[in-house]
């Protein structure tokens, strides 16, 4: 059976940006929901012994891919945010900054570039950064409950969710602006360790950097 992950903080703690209610309903109805789908969709089946991972990497496209996926998703995606306080992971460690810098010159730019691929995205999805297995980092978006891990090579780095019930609730049709503010929210403690990069330097395994 598969649990719905617990919140690595409270339900109020990412207000003003995201509400208490935007994630009561998010986490507590959408989230919860998949994780629910996707207990009896593998009931009985072959999936019913996998990991998450396993699952995502084996089933076709359908329900139990679609809800699999997006229970992955969505478990990434709350780890990504933290509340907008220093002491929490909201300052860019230097050697993730210097690495962004590298592409994009300055995280701002990075941002300019995720807003706009994030707000063009047409209809639901996720917009990411990844690691590419040259040691590049690149932006994309995924569609539905697409998600990068389905390549083992690729390394997702963040992500932000663009599906309407992430933000309808107190940003109605303004997905730049949700963008916008869910970036103060980006914990980039969690960016740097899944890119290797840590003030102890750079994990050669994971990157060329
Ligand atoms: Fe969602």
């Amino acid at each position: 059976m598969f649990e719905l992950m617990k919140l690595p903080y409270d339900e109020d703690a990412l207000e003003p940006a995201i509400s208490k209610e935007t994630i009561g309903f998010h986490y507590g109805k959408h989230h919860a929901g998949y994780v629910k789908n996707l207990n009896t969709l593998v009931e009985g089946t072959q999936y019913e012994e996998m990991s998450l991972d396993e699952i995502i990497n084996t089933a076709p496209g359908g329900p139990v891919f679609n809800n699999a996926a997006q229970v992955w998703n969505h478990d990434f995606y709350w780890k990504s945010l933290t509340p907008n306080n220093p002491d929490v992971g909201q300052v860019i460690p230097p050697k993730l900054e210097k690495t962004i810098s590298k592409y994009w010159g300055d995280v701002e730019t990075l941002k300019t570039e995720f807003k706009t691929k994030a707000t063009k995205h047409f209809g639901s999805g996720w917009a990411w950064l990844c690691l590419h297995p040259d040691g590049s980092l690149f932006t994309q978006t995924s569609p539905d409950a697409e998600t990068p891990i389905i390549d083992p090579l690729i390394v997702p780095l963040f992500v932000v969710d663009l599906w309407e019930h992430a933000y309808y609730l107190q940003y109605k049709n303004d997905r730049g602006e949700y963008i916008d503010q869910v970036w103060t929210l980006i914990n980039w403690e969690f960016v740097a360790g899944n890119l290797g990069v840590s003030t102890a330097g750079i994990d050669e395994s994971k990157t060329s950097l």
